[in-house]
């Protein structure tokens, strides 16, 4: 379109006088460059956008029994993951690191109340809940930890302060809510982890056990709401996550597999992320999470062989119940569990959230993360 007119413009100023021709000759350079730059702007307004990297988010909310749960039970939980994923997204999405997306998005579960890790999180047979956490870097194999917490809203955030602010993978107990503190983090009173629901479940739990002479025997099928994720950023490095209030009823001053580093939080670029849910002894006592790991980057078969062997057969064969969530290099993702249920979110850089396994046949559901 304009190429005549630099033809005309040209040919005019062949007979004009020294200045009329240097002016000639900038206004046709001038319109040579208008020219390159029209091309140059069509050209990037019509090819399309170079794709974003992929990026991946994978987030369960505890493994159990949720075939006898009533709507009302399943339905908030199911959005607060959503709520929880989305935040994580966002971070992923706009090319954040996946050690952010993965505390951000427990730390949303956490403040939820509705699940057993930060605000909701289980009592002991003491009746205050006793907290435990970690999180891990896959690119640089940094972790952090924290058990055995009664005072800290997030629990997340404490353990990636370990990893960041300390030349320490664990903290437990009063040292680590001294830590806290030096971080200017406030302790919270027992009353902020208070919930009728949970405190109902308390009584009843405690009364059965003292009409039955033995031990407690709960059926640990029923319980749920550990909350882990894995991500994967644009960067291609992997995180996990981890927290929990553990088990129902536990002993004061047990610790579970989720802030063991290998049990039930790992996470490393050389092969996987992991985060587990379910009876954590028997996570410990196999080194779930890193067995996983190390299966893929030892025997190199796909993750989601390496986690179906140790979910679906080691612990099985050990009546070993739970599951894990874990998520590759390459953006694979793969969710096997053992028990009837264990609720997990699922979302790609497309943005569709694939939320599943309140039962083992319910169709997924998917919901958009750009809400
Ligand atoms: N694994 C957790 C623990 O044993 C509990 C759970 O995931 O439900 O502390």
């Amino acid at each position: 379109m304009c190429a005549p007119e630099v033809q005309i413009t040209i040919s005019l100023a062949r007979n004009a006088p020294e200045a009329a021709m240097k002016l000639v000759r900038y206004a046709a350079l001038y319109l040579l460059a208008a020219l390159v730059a029209v091309l140059f702007a069509d050209g990037v307004r019509t090819s399309a956008a170079p794709p974003a990297s992929n990026f991946v988010l994978v987030a369960h909310c505890g493994a159990g029994d949720y075939s006898k749960a009533p709507a009302a039970y399943i339905q908030p939980r199911r959005d607060a993951l959503a709520v929880a994923i989305r935040q994580g997204y966002k971070i992923l999405a706009a090319g954040g690191a996946s050690l952010d997306a993965v505390e951000t998005t427990i730390r949303s579960m956490e403040d939820s109340g509705l699940f057993d890790a930060g605000r909701g999180a289980y009592y002991t047979r003491a009746g205050v809940p006793e907290m435990d956490a970690a999180i891990m870097d896959g690119q640089t194999l940094a972790a952090g930890s924290v058990a055995c917490l009664q005072h800290i809203a997030n629990p997340i955030h404490l353990a990636r302060l370990v990893m960041e602010k300390t030349p320490h993978v664990m903290l437990v107990g009063a040292g680590a809510e001294e830590f806290a503190k030096s971080q200017g983090i406030e302790l919270v009173s027992p009353f902020y982890f208070y919930n009728e629901q949970l405190w109902l479940r308390y009584k009843l739990a405690k009364s059965a056990e003292q009409k039955k002479s033995g031990a407690l025997k709960l059926d640990s099928n029923d319980e749920h709401g550990t909350v882990g994720v894995v991500a994967l950023d644009q960067q291609g490095n992997l995180a996990a996550g981890t927290s929990t209030g553990g088990t129902v009823l536990k002993m004061p001053g047990r610790v579970g597999d989720s802030p063991i580093i290998g049990a039930g939080t790992y996470a490393n670029n050389e092969s996987c992320g992991v985060s587990a849910t379910g009876t954590g002894e028997f996570f410990m006592r196999n080194i779930v999470a890193a067995d996983i790991c190390e299966r893929v980057r030892y025997l190199h078969i796909s993750v989601e062989q390496a986690a179906n062997d140790v979910v679906m057969k080691e612990l099985m064969d050990q009546k070993g119940d739970g599951g894990v969530i874990a998520l590759d290099r390459q953006g694979n993702v793969t969710t096997p569990f053992n028990t009837t249920g264990m609720m997990t979110g699922t979302v790609h850089l497309d943005g569709n959230i694939s939320l599943k396994g309140w039962s083992k046949t319910a169709e997924p559901i998917i919901v958009s993360a750009s809400q």
